[in-house]
């Protein structure tokens, strides 16, 4: 057995398979860990290749909110009684009332990514360090392979899978310079057109 075939709980026996299998931990995915975490008897696994929960590192401005109301958290619109809801997750921080009387329902966008942490942390299905490189269907089994930050290979299986790894940065032409250079954010003085991950405007 090679390393890369070795359950990642290096016990030697074969790896479970689960019903689903997650690529990838950002808004989307996590979602789905929530929901799933709901559902009696349901086993998951989701992986994400950074070392913890980060939304959009880097563009978590000071003051910048969410661009829609809070109950489109990772839950709400599809199961109001999670336990994973931002409401929910503002009661544990002792922040409910004064969330309310502030009455400003669009969260700073800060404050989301702490609400997406505390989800990660708490869900049993979500495992981090964990950069998947291929994925074989077999047999209807999903065979996913992932390495961790010190280069060991891991394997985790399942029924269905759900890649949720969001699209790659396009950047313009002009811009080629500036990105050759190393810059992850924009000089302040450009002016050109924006960049958004999958097309620019
Ligand atoms: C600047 C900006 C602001 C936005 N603001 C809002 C907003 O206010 N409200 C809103 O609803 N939407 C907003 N969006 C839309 C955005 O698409 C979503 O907020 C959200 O991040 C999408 O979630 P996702 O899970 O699809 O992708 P992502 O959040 O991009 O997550 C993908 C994850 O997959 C991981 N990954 C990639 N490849 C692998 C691999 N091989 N193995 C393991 N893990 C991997 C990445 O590390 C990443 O953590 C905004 C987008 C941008 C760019």
């Amino acid at each position: 057995m090679t390393a890369a075939q070795n359950p990642a709980d290096g016990s030697g026996a074969a790896p479970r398979v689960h019903d689903l299998v997650g690529v990838g931990l950002g808004p989307f995915n996590l979602a789905l860990a929530a929901l799933a975490d709901a559902v009696p008897g349901f086993s998951a696994r989701f992986l994400e290749a950074r070392p913890g929960f980060s939304w959009h590192p880097g563009l978590l401005l000071e003051g910048a909110r969410l661009q829609v109301p809070f109950l489109a958290d990772l839950v709400t619109l599809v199961d109001p009684t999670s336990r994973w809801s931002f409401l929910s997750y503002l009661r544990e921080h002792d922040r409910l009332f004064p969330f309310y009387f502030t009455e400003s329902f669009h969260v700073p966008r800060r404050e989301y990514d702490d609400y997406c942490r505390w989800a990660a942390q708490g869900l049993d299905s979500c495992r981090f360090d964990a950069r998947v490189r291929s994925v074989r269907h077999d047999d209807g089994v999903f065979t996913v392979e992932h390495v961790d930050s010190s280069g060991a290979a891991h394997t985790v299986r399942g029924r269905a899978w759900c890649w949720a790894s969001a699209p790659n940065p396009s950047c313009p032409r002009r811009c080629a310079t500036w990105r050759a250079n190393g810059c992850s954010t924009p000089p302040s003085t450009w002016t050109g057109p924006r960049v958004w991950p999958g097309r620019a405007t």
